[in-house]
């Protein structure tokens, strides 16, 4: 199968909307297996979006569109397919009960607009809408099937998942289904990784490497194509086992876990607890710490200490320090995380000090950052420089503390 995505909306063209419903779609479609090789955009016009189908028509098998099914006049999706097709449209029983029945509950009055919104493809499959009223449509005319979708994504994702993927994995019966896993790195960035991995990711076939970065990670999705359960997860254990070889140390986890999750069930299995000493990231790690239900367990607090004085007055640290070494030293960040453990009774205390930017400071340069890691037994401190703005400098610093906890 080759797929094609066609987006139908002059707001799109305008800037004012990105075209996530085509991002979703295309992820949905390589789990399943299916190519997509291009997606379009085209506004509220049936002449243009008539000459798009017939382009589309020539290269894929099938053509996914999204938007333009609502009940008002710059709506014409189906209108214009219908008049290409040369198939009628037909109103759909269910389809109209449905929104009947949606007026009666919301208890507004129906418009013959909305009467419309029935209309369907003549003979198509109906892709049933349970956000709103728009039925969606899937049918097959000449070997290319065609997928009907409407614009706003909470109806348009759960409808694609529930109804259209098993309307296309039902059209090829035989093909062997996709068994996906995600690896999860943190502190390598993607185009080391990529270099690391290039021969594994060069020879690829089964099981498939997709490597992709995104909010300070890299991910790597591993997918077998296989019929058996066995084989497939077997050969996803073989691929991942080459890849750890070389850099198992920055992978934290699997699938949709995140660093925050991966480190609480760390520090509750091991009835651990942290309070932390924040200059740089100013509140965030423990904002992160707090975040998921539960966290009382393992957070005690945190100190935030952003200005020199705080730092003397909340942790005492020594004024001689600050003026020799500075904020952003090594030796005050030892000293951060040691008070913010003794300080609170935590086992672990964790501090952040750094240059966000974008300015130097205490002549350091933007993105050096040190975080201090201090138990009972000893206290370490590492110093990382992050590139980017400072908001990506606080995120990641934050994503670092993480992943030092779980060391
Ligand atoms: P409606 O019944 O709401 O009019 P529709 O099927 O006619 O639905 P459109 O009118 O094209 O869809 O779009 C409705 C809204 O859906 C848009 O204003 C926009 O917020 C969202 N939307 C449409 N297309 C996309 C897209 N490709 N990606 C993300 N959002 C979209
Ligand atoms: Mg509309």
């Amino acid at each position: 199968m080759n797929a094609e995505i066609i987006a139908v909306g002059s707001e799109l063209l305008l800037g004012q909307i990105v075209n996530s419903n085509a991002q979703f779609i295309s992820k949905e479609l390589a789990t399943l297996g299916v190519n997509v090789f291009y997606h379009t955009a085209v506004g509220d016009n049936s002449t243009r979006l008539t000459a798009t189908i017939k382009t589309a028509q020539r290269r894929s098998n099938v053509i996914i569109f999204t938007g333009g099914l609502g009940p008002t006049k710059d709506d014409l999706t189906k209108e214009t397919i219908a008049s290409l097709l040369g198939r009628p449209l037909t109103y759909d029983e269910d389809a109209m009960e449905h929104i009947e029945d949606y007026f009666k509950r919301s208890k507004r009055q129906m418009s013959e607009n909305n009467r419309k919104q029935a209309l369907v493809l003549d003979g198509c499959h109906v892709l049933k809408n349970e956000f709103g009223m728009a039925p969606g449509m899937a049918l097959q005319v000449e070997g290319i099937t065609y997928i009907l979708l409407p614009g706003p994504p909470k109806e348009m994702g759960p409808m694609f998942v529930n109804y259209a993927i098993p309307y296309l994995a039902a059209l090829q019966p035989e093909a062997a289904p996709i068994t996906s896993r995600v690896l999860r790195f943190f502190g390598i960035g993607e185009s080391l990784l990529e270099a690391t991995l290039q021969d594994i990711i060069d020879e690829q076939q089964n099981p498939t490497v997709a490597p992709l970065a995104g909010n300070h990670e890299v991910t790597l999705r591993l997918s077998a194509k296989f019929h058996d359960q066995k084989e497939a997860l077997l050969a996803l254990d073989q691929l991942e086992h080459r890849i750890t070889e070389r850099v198992g140390e920055f992978l934290y986890g699997y699938d949709e876990t995140t660093l925050m999750k991966e480190a609480a069930q760390l520090f509750v299995q091991k009835g651990l607890t942290v309070a932390a000493a924040e200059s740089l990231t100013g509140g965030g790690f423990g904002a992160e710490m707090t975040s998921l239900d539960g966290s009382s367990a393992y957070f005690l607090g945190s100190l935030v200490s952003y200005s020199n004085e705080m730092k003397e007055a909340l942790l005492d640290i020594p004024s001689s320090l600050l003026k020799t070494e500075g904020a952003v030293s090594a030796a005050c960040a030892e000293l951060m995380a040691a008070s913010a453990r003794t300080k609170t009774g935590a086992d672990i205390g964790i501090s952040f000090t750094g240059v966000a930017g974008p300015q130097e400071s205490e002549g350091k340069e933007v993105g050096t950052v040190f975080i201090g890691l201090s138990t009972n037994q000893k206290t370490t401190v590492h110093e990382v420089h992050i590139s980017g703005s400072r908001e990506a400098i606080r995120a990641r610093t934050i994503k670092y503390g993480l992943f030092y906890l779980m060391d």
